[in-house]
């Protein structure tokens, strides 16, 4: 449908702020109907001036109130069943799920159970919920994956039979500490971990790219939207992050997404599929130039990064690990950036949660649910003892 109308869930983030200036940039082609964040008011106070939706959701109570004093002109909405009406309306064709955390599973199920085409960026839902989430997709062009390495394997595997891949590669930049030794990590800065080389992103996911966790995440997040084996999932350091992602199909070839580091190029892609947008309409994306071309890959140093190999490990392991992995690390990453604990630690507190476990695996979404909550649980009371003992 021209224009398409869209329910943007995150529209006060980074990723958020990437599908709006496609929005912004093609008016013909995509129109906002519904904005959705947590408590910037004031933020999403500047984007309903700009966007006229007919509806805004803010899922902090008091911000909700906030909005509603500082505007009058649209419907301002709070709670999760007003998400889920959000999510499953009829004027709604695509909804982009660009929030962090978790509290969009449930809306991400109706909207695909309504039929919506989805975007997804927000992979900690899909570590955490996807054999609750996957059998709900209906159709091949349903669900886009934002992410950029998963955006770049959905545009590889257009067209392919999957039984013909034998394996994919996701690329990680190598984050900041790329060069760094062992001593040098321990005395990383919160401040110097958020200085991505190449990607401006979230809090959340800029530490998680210096401990190459987010690479570890992602590995688990492919393995469920592709529907591979863990085995088959690789991680890669790729400098300067042009190249996104690789396939290698049974044939021996290698089919690769390129393109500048930019996430607007992920949103468009999977907003206007199967089209394409003419992006010289956008300022400040620069075209990949073939003749300047070089890339090289290196192997990611699982030692000094331990965080990848701990998430590979609940990769092959599933069950209960994922939730548990996504639990502890969000609460980790959390302690880091409060100064609670270092660098280092960060693994260390996930390592630590993710060994003291032997429960069964979930077989509902809400067990895996609780899951998710004993690894943050967990993780606060290794670091509340860790602070007792002055380490
Ligand atoms: P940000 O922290 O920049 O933004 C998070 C957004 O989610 C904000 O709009 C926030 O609202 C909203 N939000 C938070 N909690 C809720 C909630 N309970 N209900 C509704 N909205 C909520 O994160 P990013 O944009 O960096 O990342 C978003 C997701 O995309 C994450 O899952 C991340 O892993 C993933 N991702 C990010 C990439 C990037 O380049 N940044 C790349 C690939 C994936 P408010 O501002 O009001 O708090
Ligand atoms: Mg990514």
């Amino acid at each position: 449908k021209n224009p398409c109308h869209i329910a943007l869930i995150g529209a006060t983030g980074s990723v958020g702020s990437s599908v709006l200036d496609i929005c912004r940039a093609f008016p013909e082609k995509f129109k906002i109907i519904f904005l959705v964040a947590h408590r910037n008011a004031l933020k999403m106070n500047d984007l309903i001036h700009e966007f006229h939706p007919i509806g805004a959701a803010l899922t902090d109570r008091e911000a909700a109130s906030i909005l509603r004093t500082l505007q009058s002109e649209v419907s301002v909405y709070e709670t999760d069943d007003d998400l889920e009406y959000i999510v499953t309306h009829p004027e709604i064709d695509h909804v982009v799920f660009a929030s962090s955390g978790t509290a969009a599973i449930k809306a991400l199920q109706k909207a695909l159970l309504a039929d919506k085409n989805v975007s997804l960026a927000n992979k900690e839902s899909i570590v955490v919920a996807a054999p609750w989430v996957m059998p709900l997709v209906r159709r091949t062009d349903q669900l886009r994956p934002l992410d950029s390495e998963h955006n770049a394997i959905w545009q590889c595997l257009q067209g392919e039979d999957k039984e013909t891949v034998e394996e994919i590669y996701l690329t990680a930049s190598g984050g900041p500490f790329r060069t760094y030794d062992q001593k040098a990590l321990r005395h990383v800065t919160p401040e110097m971990a958020l200085a991505h080389p190449v990607w401006d992103m979230g809090y959340k996911v800029s530490i998680d790219s210096a401990t190459l966790m987010n690479k570890g995440i992602e590995i688990i997040e492919a393995m469920y939207l592709f529907d591979l084996e863990h085995t088959q999932v690789k991680a890669v350091i790729c400098p300067g992050s042009i190249v996104h992602g690789i396939v290698r199909f049974t044939d021996g070839t290698l089919k690769m997404a390129a393109s500048t580091p930019d996430m607007r190029l992920a949103a468009a892609t999977a907003l206007s599929y199967p089209g394409r947008l003419r992006l010289s309409a956008l300022p400040q994306i620069m075209p990949l130039s073939v003749h300047s071309l070089t890339v090289q890959f290196y192997p990611p140093d699982e030692k000094l990064f331990p965080c990848l190999a701990l998430a590979k490990e609940a990769a092959r392991k599933k069950g209960p690990y994922p939730s548990l992995l996504v639990g502890a690390d969000e609460v980790a990453v959390d302690a880091f950036l409060r100064r609670e604990i270092s660098f280092t630690q960060i693994s260390l507190v996930i390592e630590q949660v993710l060994s003291s476990y032997n429960d069964n695996a979930p077989q509902t979404l809400e067990e895996s649910l609780i899951i998710l909550e004993r690894g943050r649980e967990r993780a606060r009371a290794l670091i509340r003892s860790a602070g007792r003992c002055g380490k």
